[in-house]
């Protein structure tokens, strides 16, 4: 019987209504957390790991060196290289495939490499339209390193903080 009234009185003063609205009008002039992405976006660290590059030196040379620890440390097997041997006695890729569906993005590649070539970009907003598009060729990548080096630069200088 109270349980009745108790509804009926609720129902007939609009109380769950009113409460809602208080809940409404108290964060309506507070400051809003939301981010209003893509537009607006949060910080990220330097060491965020995204999409890959290699870098070249300041001259234009590629820095990879076809010593391969790259491959053989990637725990995923997302990494095919195939190299040779240049004119110039150096050794050089001839094929620097990144499968993407296969990437965990664990940096390892990053880790092992000694000079610097393979990196991990922030870049984290890329998709695949067609099929194969998940696989990031040397010319991608040597085209995303030469985009962005600059900020690569910046990320890993001695300046840079978390390193
Ligand atoms: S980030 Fe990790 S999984 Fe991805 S290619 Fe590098 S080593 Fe392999
Ligand atoms: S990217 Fe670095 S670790 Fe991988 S093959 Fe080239 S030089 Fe070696």
């Amino acid at each position: 019987m109270f349980a009745k009234i108790n509804f009926y009185l609720k129902s007939f003063l609009f109380l769950e209504l009113l409460k809602g609205l208080n809940v409404t009008g108290r964060y309506f002039f507070r400051k809003k957390v939301t981010v209003q992405y893509p537009e607006q976006k949060t910080p990220i660290s330097p060491r965020f790991r995204g999409l890959h590059a290699l870098r070249r030196y300041a001259n234009g040379e590629e820095r990879c060196i076809a010593c391969k620890l790259c491959e053989a440390v990637c725990p995923a097997l997302a990494i095919t290289i195939e190299s040779e041997q240049r004119e110039d006695g150096t050794r050089r890729t001839t094929r620097y495939d990144i499968d993407l569906f296969k990437c965990i993005y664990c940096g390892f590649c990053e880790e092992a490499c000694p000079v610097d070539s393979i990196v991990e970009t922030n870049i984290f907003e890329y998709h695949f339209e067609n099929r194969g598009e998940n696989i990031m060729t040397k010319d991608k990548l040597l085209e995303i390193g030469d985009q962005y080096e600059e900020q690569l630069a910046a990320d890993r200088s001695a300046d840079a903080p978390y390193r």
